[in-house]
């Protein structure tokens, strides 16, 4: 037994000093004479309390499967069992989980605690419970070795106002010599690999040669036991666990690493300091670490992600560097710098090799490092490329598969996947959006979530089984994207004006319709941006929530369990909106209870699938609104498509002749001296058109990107008498008109007269 000589450096404490060092040498001595914990301790209670004249006294204990400690060994009877989470949520958890001794000289003094750690709190409720008044204490780590096994806590000094480093000091000392002494009283090995040597499952020279082997390779030790020895990941684990007194965990490319956690963090940072978070719920966060004793970087994990509580895994190095590397979620370093062609090439070099072993397609499963890469490097590409789908079309026999990404609105093929691994390829999706990999005669729904270069992307999933296998079509839904600046929107100024007016009214509906992938969901958040302040409540229902944005409420609605539309509507009315934004206005419920809170005030937006401005008044009408309380409620009607734009960097000027000028004049109908107007302001007319064969920067195609173009209808007092008493799309439309609304039409015409696109992408997205 090793002992520290007790030494203070006041020599009036001498008596002091001296009884405190026999009494500890009693203590210390019965321990050791002890055949048990539960034997002994009563009189290390009772001495302790005697010694260091405090009230009470507990002995937490860790065990193996705790993420928490649980009171064992405690003074008087009020509750039965305290268990305290690993975190600085409590004083006692603090302790646990730096594994550093605390003298808290008043538990009500929050800075002092925060001088010790930032979140360390003082847990109420407990004192409130026990009916205890908790005043000062000692709280030291009971260890052997580095594993932490319990924990003591010694409360209120009697005949002072808070104890003294002194009795901090006996404090630790007793915890060390019970770590000594009772280690397998609290479950615990002294090293990890005892538990495989008494089980002989391992002996020593074995182990003295895997070390060599582990120092030698870089391979870890654990990882070479498996190997090498052949024991299964169980038994080394059980071993770990029995001395790291935390639950193991294997690889498992099921667990999703929350990307939202480690955004932040350097890769090649986790990668050197051997951690991982695995799960992130409810502010709790597991961790996955391959030495859960080094309390330097448990403190570290601490400070770097900030999170309530922690729970620890031990997990072997392999296994961490898995889920960091090519796990499911980090599309980014294992895609490397290999492009498609690459991949497919190693692929194609893969097939050869298969071919000579004859009918071995059948092995080459979706874990290969290829077909990972290859994954990964799809969904790299297509977020760079901006595109919106990816579809991976399997094709007859031994054809290759096609694989197309939707860019700016057109589908275009991008690679040809050999026939023998595209089963690989679809299984690897399906394993990276959860889907069950062995079903594949029924459509399957999923969801991967991604980060690429600092960016969350979320794709979802569809595979649908085709006469010649599962076909995949992933959808990107670039999550967390940003919502685009209002001033992007690429209104006319009349346009802009008018929304701006719009949206200011405290209450009233305004509506964003047109069909899917024109843009509703991108206007209509650029619109909540404007009006986002801290000053008012948005919620907003989505399916699926694309675009978040600070300071919104967003909910995504799950129509399988019924939290449809109408359920988020009715639950928001309930929790005091001042703004709400409703997906979509898709049936007669939904949209009777838009109309009601939006009379109520309430300022409510949504969107409809309806082709044009006028055309929506009459389809919402037809699911039975009240004409009267839709025209009173309704404040305008803004319906969009997005038009392809020419490619800034190749696009080719041009003097349009007379004819064309007609042209659009003819397309851009009434009233015709608007259109003249719009002339006379551009002076000299420069046209734009693409580029044949185009540039680098726009994938030889000539066009580039997007832009919305704009029929707005604002319900004005004579719009509303109009609507109210049920007027015809072609009334509704002759007033819009002259009260200055633009036709999609016209509006596009105009953004093709400024250059921005031509008459041939026009015509594609408006009929004339
Ligand atoms: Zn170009």
């Amino acid at each position: 037994m090793e002992q520290t000589p007790l030494r203070t450096t006041s020599p009036q404490h001498q008596e002091v000093l001296e009884k405190y060092q026999s009494k500890l040498y009693e203590i210390t001595k019965a321990i050791h004479e002890a055949e048990s914990f539960v034997k002994v301790l009563p009189y290390i209670e009772h001495e302790i309390l005697s010694l260091l004249k405090a009230e009470r006294m507990t002995v937490y204990q860790k065990g193996r499967h705790d993420n928490e400690i649980v009171s064992k060994y405690k003074t008087g009877k009020d509750i039965n069992e305290i268990r305290v989470p690993l975190s600085p949520s409590s004083i006692a958890g603090f302790v646990a989980l730096s594994q550093q001794p605390v003298r808290i000289d008043n538990v009500y003094d929050k800075q002092a605690l925060a001088r010790i750690h930032p979140q360390l709190r003082f847990d109420y409720s407990f004192a409130q419970r026990a009916g205890f008044n908790t005043r000062s204490m000692v709280v030291v780590p009971i260890k052997f070795k580095e594993t932490l096994l319990g924990v003591l806590q010694i409360i209120n000094k009697i005949d002072a106002p808070h104890f003294t480093d002194l009795d901090l000091k006996v404090a630790l000392e007793v915890a060390s010599v019970i770590g000594h002494k009772f280690q397998y009283d609290f479950q615990a090995t002294q090293g990890p690999y005892d538990f495989l040597l008494h089980r002989k499952l391992l002996t020593a020279e074995q182990l003295e040669e895997i070390k060599k082997k582990s120092a030698k390779t870089g391979a870890s030790i654990p990882y070479l036991l498996m190997t090498e020895l052949k024991l299964s990941p169980e038994e080394v684990g059980e071993s770990l666990e029995r001395y790291y007194q935390v639950p193991f965990l294997k690889y498992d490319p099921d667990i999703q690493v929350p990307q939202d956690l480690i955004k932040n963090l350097n890769k090649n940072y986790l990668k050197s300091h051997l951690w991982v978070p695995v799960s992130y719920q409810q502010e709790r966060v597991t961790i996955l670490l391959d030495d859960p004793n080094n309390f330097n970087r448990i403190m570290e994990i601490q400070q770097v992600l900030n999170a309530r509580s922690y729970e620890f895994r031990v997990g072997i190095k392999e296994d961490i560097l898995k889920f960091l590397g090519e796990g499911v979620t980090t599309v980014q370093e294992s895609g490397g710098e290999a492009n498609l062609s690459e991949l497919i090439g190693k692929l194609e070099s893969e097939i050869a090799t298969d071919e000579e072993m004859e009918l071995s397609d059948a092995t080459i499963n979706e874990n290969e490092a290829t077909i990972v890469q290859l994954v990964n490097r799809l969904i790299v590409d297509a977020t760079k490329l901006n595109a919106s789908d990816i579809h991976i079309e399997p094709s007859r026999g031994k054809e290759p598969a096609i694989v197309r990404m939707r860019i700016d609105g057109e589908c275009r093929e991008m690679l040809k996947i050999p026939a023998t691994h595209i089963r690989a390829v679809i299984a690897r999706i399906k394993i990276m959006s959860r889907l069950d990999i062995a079903e594949r005669r029924k459509p399957q729904d999923g969801k991967i979530s991604a980060k690429f270069q600092g960016k969350n992307i979320e794709l979802r999933v569809a595979t649908i089984p085709t006469v010649h296998g599962e076909s995949a079509v992933l959808r990107v839904l670039a999550a967390g994207e940003k919502a685009l600046p209002f001033d992007k929107l690429n209104f006319s100024e009349r346009n802009e004006r008018e929304v701006k007016r719009l949206i200011s009214h405290p209450h009233g509906i305004f509506l964003v319709v047109g069909p899917t992938g024109s843009g509703k969901t991108t206007t209509l958040h650029a619109i909540l941006g404007h009006i986002n302040s801290p000053g008012v409540k948005i919620w907003t229902a989505e399916d699926p929530v694309e675009i978040t944005q600070p300071g919104l409420q967003q909910v995504q609605v799950q129509p399988g369990i019924g939290f449809d539309f109408a359920a988020a509507m009715r639950a928001f009315l309930r929790a005091d909106p001042d703004i709400i934004l409703i997906g979509e206005m898709r049936d007669r419920e939904t949209s009777h209870i838009g109309i009601e809170a939006s009379l109520t005030g309430h300022l409510v937006f949504s969107t409809l699938h309806t082709n044009s401005a006028p055309e929506t008044v009459t389809r919402l009408l037809g699911l039975e609104l009240d004409p009267m309380d839709f025209a009173d409620a309704l404040l305008g009607i803004l319906a969009q498509r997005l038009l392809r734009t020419l490619c800034p960097d190749c696009k080719q000027p041009y003097t349009p002749p007379p004819q064309e000028i007609e042209q659009l004049r003819h397309m851009y109908g009434q009233p015709r001296e608007r259109f003249e107007e719009m002339l006379r302001s551009l002076g000299t007319i420069t046209m734009y058109r693409a580029k044949e064969g185009g540039c680098d920067r726009c994938g030889r195609s000539g066009y580039r990107g997007r832009t919305g173009i704009h029929e707005l209808l604002v319900a004005t007092p004579d719009m509303k008498k109009l609507i109210a008493k049920n007027a015809t799309i072609a009334e509704i439309r002759d007033l819009a008109i002259k009260e200055g609304m633009t036709t999609l039409m016209q509006d596009g015409i105009w953004k093709v007269l400024k250059g921005q696109s031509d008459l041939y992408q026009l015509r594609k997205v408006v009929a004339e």
